[in-house]
């Protein structure tokens, strides 16, 4: 595997190679989660094509400065982990590359499209422009023919994909499941940040979740719902619940009927702010 830091390396090796570009973007310190999706790419990209990787904390997406600063690193670990899942390239730019010009202000970005608007984009204001931005320029910078994104960040999905829509990326998304601990807990870096009495508790989201959907699938009237999994998540040790939401899976609008629903939470534990989301 070759570890790239700049687009003039990575493009090098993009052009002097057949199949194709798969590319997996991530923030680092890497979990089964993200090898899930280099997995997939592997898979998607067979013999011919290349595996390219990105680990990049991205500046623009955090709107807190001290989650930025808090954001686990591990560069050594992830590009074992990556190797073993089978990628060609693990492209780790430093920030400069990225983003030469240093004042935001004068950036040119992207405006995220009407899904990022409730939800994580409500309460993380410019959260999802700056993930559209990243991700938009790691398109042009990869050129991939698929993308893989997780579903653990079902919102993120549904921007991207708009985006893909709207600006006319002529590439392929694809989502991977959430992948989760034996205790159901949805794996994320930030877990690592939980101290072990909080990780334990963390576990309820998930559980909360399901029981969310299964009230939904038996009749349970939404807005009722979303009240009692807010509740239900205080009492299991949630010290502030950013919101619960039954909705449509792709206008992400508030949902009244069960097909094609999802319920989506964000909630802070220890600290530690946790997003999951369940189908119905
Ligand atoms: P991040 O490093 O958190 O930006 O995540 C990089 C990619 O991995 C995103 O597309 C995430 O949705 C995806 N991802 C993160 N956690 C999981 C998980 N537990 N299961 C599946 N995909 C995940």
């Amino acid at each position: 595997m070759e570890i790239v830091r700049t687009r003039r390396e990575l493009l090098q090796y993009i052009t002097s190679k057949k199949g194709g570009a798969f590319l997996v973007p991530t923030m680092g310190y890497l979990h089964e989660g993200h090898l899930s999706l280099v997995r997939m790419a592997r898979k998607d990209a067979a013999k011919n094509g290349s595996v390219v990787a990105s680990i990049f904390v991205n500046p623009a997406q955090f709107n807190d400065p001290k989650d930025l600063e808090a954001y686990p690193r591990d560069e050594t670990r992830d590009v074992s982990l990556l190797k073993r899942a089978g990628s060609d390239v693990a492209f780790i730019p430093p920030i400069s590359e990225i983003y030469p010009a240093v004042d935001l202000a004068e950036r040119t970005t992207v405006r995220a499209g009407k899904v990022a608007n409730r939800w994580e984009g409500a309460h993380r204001p410019g959260h999802f422009d700056g993930v559209a931005t990243v991700v938009a320029k790691l398109f042009n910078i990869v050129m991939p023919d698929v993308a893989y994104f997780g579903e653990k960040d079902w919102q993120q999905c549904k921007v991207i994909e708009q985006m893909v829509r709207d600006l006319d990326f002529p590439l392929e998304l694809r989502f991977g499941k959430t992948v989760r601990e034996a205790d159901g807990l949805a794996m994320s870096s930030r877990n690592a940040l939980l101290r072990p009495e909080m990780r334990v508790r963390a576990a309820s989201l998930f559980r909360i979740l399901c029981d969310a959907a299964k009230a939904f699938k038996e009749g349970a009237e939404p807005r009722r719902i979303e009240d009692g999994t807010k509740f239900a998540l205080s009492s299991a040790g949630f010290s502030s619940v950013d919101y619960v939401a039954v909705v449509d899976e792709e206008s992400l609008e508030p949902a009244e009927r069960m097909l094609d629903a999802r319920i989506l939470a964000a909630a802070t534990i220890g600290g530690v702010r946790l997003i999951d989301n369940v189908r119905v």
